[in-house]
């Protein structure tokens, strides 16, 4: 789950690391007083307008702006509420069709009062699967060219591993700091802020933060200008307060319906439906189609009770993609057993009465062969298998 800048920058903030300030607004008259009230507490003399999308790439595409005065506010503020904003990373980049902006965050200008004095840096914290242990990169060339640098420059992107047992250790952070090429003041504001920063990325649980940029103001203070933040979903429960910001409108929208059946489905591009319970099963499932020359079109876990309900719900979801050619279900009947499970999709393949493409069906486990008559038996165009190599000679037939 992806937070919002704003959403991101509050969750630094709640860990100590020093961010820009900023108040969120909705509207123009909104902005306005978010505006004086960051002038009072901030003595910023300008304010930044900052388009709320879960993309980077913002200022490229004209949602990042910065005002000098009230009349220049309402102005930009009234532009990028309700614009569609396109970024080199929304669907379809800068030629897509953009993404609506509904709220700004209006923020002080950080780079005040001497712009050339500051200095962009480039940090993030993410898990290094290989390396099994968090790693933090983090640049000298922080800012919009982020991509480019890592594209022909990547030796210029410095890497810590920070060993699960031991934690991030202070002379870790002090080489950081010190190969930001900082000194003196802003050398102990560094090692402050990447510590209270891996604080925040471990107390957070969350998988991905890029701090982009990570500013060295005029007079040497570090803060967070930028933040994205990736938790990891899986770790919510234990973030009731995190769970509750996510917003839905920023994320394909049938995977949203298929949380709320409690469907575990991820869009991919591929030809092939799958309906499976277990994630390994999943998997193994997704291999399978592979290799019999298909291309999954989703992840999709049905969890541990697939009755007719839940499987209908699951072929609903699965064929809402246009590019789904055929469905290959595979279940395990462990607990749930293989006949309830057959007659769920008998059920639901009779109650949805439009299903085009071909369904196979591998029901192994509790009552297979009692699932497989049921099947059989049914007079629909549903194939069954009971080895996972039938069900692979059957897609194999089945998208040719
Ligand atoms: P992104 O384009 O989506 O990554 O959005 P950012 O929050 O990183 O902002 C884009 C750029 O706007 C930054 O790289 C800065 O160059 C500029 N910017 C952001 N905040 C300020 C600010 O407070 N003052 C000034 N002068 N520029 C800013
Ligand atoms: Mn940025």
């Amino acid at each position: 789950m992806n937070l919002h800048e704003y959403q991101g920058k509050e969750l630094l903030k709640s860990y100590g690391v020093a961010i820009q300030e900023g108040i969120l607004a909705e509207s123009v008259e909104g902005a306005v007083s978010a505006f004086n009230k960051l002038r009072e507490e901030t003595g910023t003399a300008f304010a930044v307008v900052k388009a709320q999308i879960h993309a980077g790439g913002r200022g490229k595409g004209g949602g990042v702006k910065l005002v000098k005065n009230e009349a220049e506010l309402r102005t930009t503020a009234g532009n990028i509420l309700g614009m569609m904003l396109r970024t080199p990373q929304t669907p379809g980049g800068m030629e897509g069709p953009g993404k609506l902006v509904k709220k700004i965050l209006v923020t002080e200008d950080a780079y005040r009062p001497d712009f050339d004095a500051c200095k962009e840096f480039y940090v993030s914290i993410l898990m290094d699967r290989e390396r099994k242990s968090n790693v933090i990169i983090y640049s000298t060339e922080g800012g919009m060219d982020i991509e480019a640098v890592a594209e022909n420059t990547p030796h210029l992107l410095h890497k810590e591993y920070i060993d699960p047992e031991l934690g991030l250790l202070g002379f870790q952070t002090r080489k950081i700091a010190f190969n930001l090429g900082l000194s003196g003041k802003a050398f102990k504001e560094m090692v402050k802020f990447i510590s209270k920063l891996y604080n925040a990325f471990t107390g957070s649980d969350s998988s991905l933060f890029e701090i982009n940029p990570c500013l060295k103001t005029a007079d040497d203070r570090i803060v967070a200008v930028d933040c994205k933040v990736t938790l990891d979903d899986n770790a919510l429960f234990r973030h009731p307060d995190l769970a509750a910001q996510r917003d839905t409108d920023e994320e394909d929208a049938t995977e949203v319906e298929a949380r709320s059946y409690g469907l575990n489905y991820v869009k991919l591009d591929g030809n092939v439906g799958c309906m499976v319970n277990g994630a390994g099963l999943a998997m193994a499932t997704m291999d399978i189609i592979k290799l019999s020359g298909g291309e999954p079109a989703n992840f999709l876990d049905v969890g541990g009770t697939a009755d007719a309900a839940r499987v209908e719900q699951a072929f609903r979801i699965i064929l809402r993609d246009p590019n789904v050619k055929a469905i290959l279900i595979n279940i395990f009947g462990g607990i749930v057993r293989c006949d309830r499970v057959a007659q769920g999709v008998v059920d639901a393949y009779k109650n949805m009465g439009n299903i085009e493409v071909p369904i196979i069906v591998r029901l192994q486990g509790t009552n297979a062969d009692i699932a497989k008559k049921i099947i059989d038996e049914s007079g629909l165009a549903v194939h069954s298998a009971i080895l996972l190599q039938e069900a692979a000679d059957l897609v194999k037939e089945v998208v040719g």
